[in-house]
């Protein structure tokens, strides 16, 4: 099935596109010592221009998820509910993905490592868990209400 999501590609994002083909996350550098994503002409910390492309290790950590109930575009409708993590990277830089696991098993300081698969015939980085890892009492403790539409 074709995807009605393209993928805006250009000269600044295009090594870290062809990187994910290749099997790769890649990631900015600076000389400055700050690394970041998505791509940018200027490094983001010094604004300078001395920076270059390199790999992550593929190791990161879930700073942050959420699990959608609604689909906000029509092609995720049929993927509900499915979760949007923010993994850190190892290297420091921090992306917006998605962790192939049960929604009860994810939580904030999880492990986790890269994987890169093709979603719609486009490249995608997504995440699978190091390992079980058990939910912190916490986390079940505060759980939050499931939000729903109102239509
Ligand atoms: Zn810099």
């Amino acid at each position: 099935m074709t995807s009605s999501i393209v993928i805006d590609i250009d000269a600044q994002n295009e090594p870290y596109w062809t990187g994910l083909r290749e099997g790769c996350l890649k990631f900015q550098a600076c000389s400055c010592g700050h690394t970041w994503l998505p791509a940018r002409a200027l490094c983001p910390a010094c604004l300078g221009h001395a920076w270059q492309w390199k790999d992550a290790c593929g190791n990161g950590v879930i700073k942050s998820w959420v699990v959608y109930h609604v689909a906000y575009h029509p092609e995720f409708k049929d993927r509900l509910p499915y979760n949007v993590a923010i993994v850190k990277l190892q290297e420091g830089p921090q992306l917006i993905t998605n962790i192939v696991a049960p929604h009860s098993q994810l939580h904030i300081g999880a492990k986790v490592r890269f994987k890169a698969t093709e979603d719609a015939e486009q490249p995608l980085a997504i995440f699978e868990l190091l390992e079980d890892q058990p939910v912190p009492p916490e986390q079940e403790q505060n759980q939050l209400p499931r939000l729903s539409a109102s239509n």
